[in-house]
């Protein structure tokens, strides 16, 4: 059945609306009336409806329909041939691939006729490959016989020069350090910031001697460095954040900062590692030219705490800045959270999630989840996915999922292995990885860890990246092994090829990890070879081990003032301080950070 207009008028206001549905949208009256009331104005009764419907399925959609969610509708005036028109379209992967096509579309099923569009403005998309046929939901703006605007999706932030009155210390320029930096230069207030691994741009020449010569500079590397742990990630930027302002507005700042603006249309939205470290650097020269300071290499050793206030930081050069402090320094700085823990400053037991990264080659996880043996074909992106299940009382889930991307070695100590996961923007390779983990409690762990207290965590995760080492011969040459025999219980006498750059080597993954990780992942990667057919593969390899998956340790802090909760003048920020897990929210807890600092100035 054809999709169909129905437009009308409040009262005699001049102001017409135009809905555009489908008819399974099962529509109309009743969205109309709903919309009727909200515009309070214009509350009055429906004139007149006109257009290609039959005021019979007006009525029994009307009986259907709660919301008019799924309804696109504009306000528009009368003159019938001028308007833009907001629609809501499900269209074969070709189509949304390009512009023409689209056109084409809009003229066959909608009515427009295609010389009266003059422009059309993607708002959101995303695919849904539930069914057979992969379908990709595109929400439109088209533009009729009306030159195209080039409106911002999220309007840009003018960041003002400060004058330097109140500062603020940021330790760590991570997404948390970062954002809070540029939050505090909109609120006036100057930050230093802090960072012990070096610029953006010189972090790659560090990153690859790990990836070529598997030499780690505990300074610098995937995780320390200006841009923190996400600077070499995929960029992938969705959060199960609810708080959608928040998530458009720190979208918003990347697309300022040089990402492109898909991010602010995709379901999904992902930057790629190849364009990241660009927008960083865009952000610390927004830092710099509003008459913020940064500081590289510059690692803090001890917070200054005078009557009970954190009031600066020394570093580990012998110098002193003053002010309060947003402590951004992410999951991987195990001396920050050794530092707290001598200073008698609350530190708290937190779990994680720990495993390994299993890699598939890129083409069975289109097959499986475009259902088709051709995979994605020529329009549909590198298919990504997503599994959980309960095993023994714990969460098995995939985590990081990076669809044509390539495993990387995320070590920050010199003697420990740990794997993780990025791709570029085109997300191009020939593989697709994401960890594989097992959710761990603190009272999980033998026994011999309770003498670290709190700290017992971090310890355990330093061990199993440190026995990964060693069993790879006291190498970055990571032990693997291949899926279905780590679930069968066999050793593998080969790996397939990898993305993983020092290399992979055989190894019993299955006999050296943990029991309680490895029998819970073997059972999790059964069911989720049941239902997804082909998924459990010896094509695919499991490569050990990813241990970084969130914070060990949760730095307590006063849910409204944002300070720790015994320390003022001490803002615990981000993933490190175990109040984000991943990029945006990380971004967003650093706002948040910033402007609890910003209002304890006011008082
Ligand atoms: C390889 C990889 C891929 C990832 N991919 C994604 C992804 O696609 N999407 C996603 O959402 N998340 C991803 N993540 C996770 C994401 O990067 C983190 O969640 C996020 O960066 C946390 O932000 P943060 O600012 O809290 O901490 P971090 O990014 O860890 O930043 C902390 C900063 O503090 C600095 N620092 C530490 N100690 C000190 C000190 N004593 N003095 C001064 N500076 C210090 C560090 O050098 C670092 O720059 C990935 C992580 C890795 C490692």
């Amino acid at each position: 059945m054809k999709s169909f207009d129905v437009a009308g008028e409040f009262g005699n206001s001049g102001r017409v609306f135009l809905f555009h549905a489908f008819p399974e949208d099962a529509v109309l009256a009743l969205a109309v009336k709903q919309y009727a009331v909200k515009v309070k104005k214009h509350a009055a009764t429906l004139i007149h409806i006109f257009a290609h419907v039959s005021l019979r399925l007006v009525m029994i959609c009307a009986t259907k329909v709660r919301q008019f969610a799924k309804i696109s509708l504009i306000l528009c005036h009368k003159n019938e041939n001028i308007m833009i028109q907001e629609l809501q379209l499900r269209v074969h992967p070709r189509t949304a691939s390009s512009h023409s096509e689209l056109v084409r579309h809009l003229d066959k099923y909608n009515d427009i006729p295609a010389d009266s569009i003059q422009g059309i403005r993607i708002l959101k998309r995303s695919i849904d490959a539930r069914q057979r046929n992969v379908v990709v939901n595109l929400k439109v703006r088209v533009y009729i016989n009306e030159p195209m605007t080039q409106d911002y999706l999220v309007p840009p932030i003018d960041y003002k020069p400060i004058d330097g009155r109140r500062q603020a210390i940021v330790v760590g320029m991570g997404p948390g350090g970062l954002f809070a930096a540029l939050r505090l230069i909109e609120l006036g207030v100057k930050p230093i910031v802090l960072e012990r691994g070096k610029e953006v741009m010189e972090r790659r020449v560090d990153a690859s001697r790990i990836q070529r010569e598997g030499i780690v500079d505990p300074e610098s590397n995937y995780c320390f460095g200006e841009g923190g742990a996400g600077a070499y990630s995929d960029g992938k930027l969705y959060t199960r954040s609810k708080k959608r302002g928040s998530v458009d507005r720190v979208l918003g700042i990347f697309v300022q900062h040089g990402a492109r603006e898909d991010i602010l249309i995709d379901a999904h939205p992902h930057i790629g590692s190849d364009k990241l470290p660009g927008v960083i650097k865009a952000m610390r020269e927004t830092i710099l030219r509003c008459g913020g300071e940064v500081h590289f290499q510059t690692r803090v050793t001890r917070l200054i705490v005078e009557n009970g206030k954190v009031t600066g930081v020394e570093t580990a050069g012998g110098e002193n800045f003053s002010g309060p402090v947003i402590l951004a320094t992410g999951h991987s700085a195990r001396d920050v959270y050794q530092m707290l823990y001598d200073s008698d400053i609350t530190v708290e037991a937190k779990g994680i999630a720990v495993g390994v990264r299993l890699e598939h080659p890129q083409r069975i996880i289109d097959q499986i989840q475009y259902h088709s043996v051709l995979g994605r074909g020529e329009y549909l992106p590198a298919a990504e996915y997503n599994f959980v299940t309960q095993v023994d009382h714990r969460g098995v889930y995939s985590f990081c999922m990076c669809p044509g991307g390539f495993v990387v070695p995320a070590v920050s100590e010199p003697d420990g292995l740990v794997v993780n996961g990025m791709s570029p923007s085109n997300r191009g390779s020939h593989w697709a990885n994401s960890g594989m983990v097992v959710e761990l409690h603190p009272e999980d762990l033998p026994d011999r860890y309770k003498k670290y207290g709190v700290l017992s965590m971090m310890c355990f995760q330093r061990d199993m990246e440190q026995r990964a080492y060693a069993e790879a011969g006291n190498s970055l040459i990571a032990g693997a092994q291949r899926m279905k025999d780590f679930v069968d219980g066999k050793s593998s006498r080969n790996i397939p090829p990898s993305s993983y750059l020092p290399g992979v080597q055989p190894s019993r993954l299955d006999q050296w990890m943990p029991p309680f990780v490895a029998n819970r992942l073997r059972k999790g990667f059964q069911v989720f070879g049941k239902n997804a057919r082909g998924f459990l593969t010896n094509d695919a390899a499991v490569i050990g081990v990813e241990t970084r998956t969130s914070s060990p340790l949760r730095i307590p802090r006063d849910l409204e003032l944002m300070h720790h909760v015994t320390f003022e003048g001490l803002y615990p920020c981000g993933e490190g301080a175990g109040y984000a897990g991943g990029i945006v929210s990380s971004a967003i807890d650093g706002e948040r950070c910033a402007e609890a600092l910003a209002r304890a100035f006011e008082c």
